[in-house]
């Protein structure tokens, strides 16, 4: 997964709680959203795995499946 930061474009490097990039000094967390209609998924953890609903009618989305965007939170 590759994904670059929204204010520089620079690649974002992975860390614990989401990305960072290096060039604006900025932390961000991901958000998962929808590939369909690109809304927030609502993120469902049930024993340890995590599922992704989205709830404009496209139901569940596989992991491999979501958009990852960065947020600044
Ligand atoms: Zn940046
Ligand atoms: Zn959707």
């Amino acid at each position: 997964m590759e994904l670059n930061c929204p204010v520089c474009d620079k690649q974002l490097t992975a860390t614990e709680s989401g990305a960072r990039c290096e060039s604006c000094n900025q932390d961000f967390k991901l958000e998962a959203r929808c590939p369909e209609c690109h809304k927030p998924l609502e993120v469902l953890k049930a024993c340890g795995a995590v599922d992704y609903f989205c709830q404009n009618g496209h139901g569940l989305i596989s992991k491999k499946r979501v958009e990852f965007v960065p947020v600044a939170p």
